[in-house]
């Protein structure tokens, strides 16, 4: 986010109130436009919140579908858009009612910034079910701040504490932000199936997910097969734990492996 420091002023989205933070953000301001430096506000935090100084966000494609309102059909684009759900970054500050997070710690923010907490997928612990969850951006902004949540193509958050996760020092700080999104759409498929040893997984295409999906599954046990379009890919395939690789075009391989794979 280096470049953010060069950014212009005079550009904001909306008058900025004093009793809020001044943002740094990219945003797009219409389905064609590209993303452009901007401000914009987040709230001061409350005694439940922390406050995120932003060192990395992932760029998943979500992020395109949203900037583009290619899901306008059942969420459309509020623009300005500000996307981002792969979020790492540090502690700047918390609330007086934090006490799982301090000011300095390196923490991650995913898909999800509030939920009601009292629903029963809350009280079992799957917000991602609640039916008032507040995804991290272009949700209705529970707390008013600014007319839909901004994401993490900015250089400050905030967030209560709860959608807030530790991130362990020891990882590079720009690969991990992946996990984020990437990450946990693949991670946690493959534990409800509890993949292991001796198991084949087929993973169809080595983009975003696909590359972390090869990944998890290697480091789970399983033989990796990657399936995919692209010939360019194969070696890719092969260097991030894939153990083989089938061109789409390759169809009596495909038609050889028939039930081969697990999952
Ligand atoms: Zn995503
Ligand atoms: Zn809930």
């Amino acid at each position: 986010m280096q470049e953010l420091k060069q950014e212009q002023s005079g550009t904001a989205v909306q008058d900025l109130d004093q009793t809020r933070i001044n943002a740094k953000a990219y945003a797009a301001t219409s389905a064609t436009s590209p993303l452009g430096a901007t401000r914009i506000p987040r709230r001061e935090p409350t005694e439940t919140d922390v406050q995120i100084e932003i060192l990395f966000c992932g760029v998943c494609h979500s992020d395109l579908h949203y900037a583009r309102n290619e899901w306008h059909e059942f969420m459309s684009t509020v623009y300005p858009c500000v996307p981002g759900h792969e979020i790492v970054g540090r502690v700047a500050q918390v609330g007086s009612a934090v006490t799982s997070f301090k000011e300095g710690d390196l923490v991650g923010v995913g898909c999800l910034v509030g939920s009601d907490g009292t629903c029963p997928s809350c009280q079992e612990g799957l917000e991602q079910f609640c039916p008032n969850q507040v995804q991290t951006y272009g949700a209705r902004d529970p707390h008013g701040t600014a007319p839909v949540t901004y994401g993490g193509y900015s250089d400050r958050i905030v967030v209560h504490h709860r959608f807030v996760l530790r991130i362990p020092p020891n990882l590079d700080l720009a690969a991990a932000a992946p996990l984020l999104c990437a990450g946990i759409t693949t991670y946690s498929p493959m534990r409800h199936w509890n993949v292991t040893e001796g198991q084949k997984v087929g993973i169809v295409g080595l983009g975003g997910l696909g590359h972390m999906g090869v990944k998890f599954a290697r480091a789970f046990g399983a033989h990796v097969v990657v399936f995919t379009t692209s010939p360019g890919k194969r070696e890719d395939a092969l260097r991030l734990g894939a153990d083989e690789v089938v061109l789409a075009a390759e169809v009596e391989h495909l038609l050889g492996l028939g039930d081969a794979a697990d999952g």
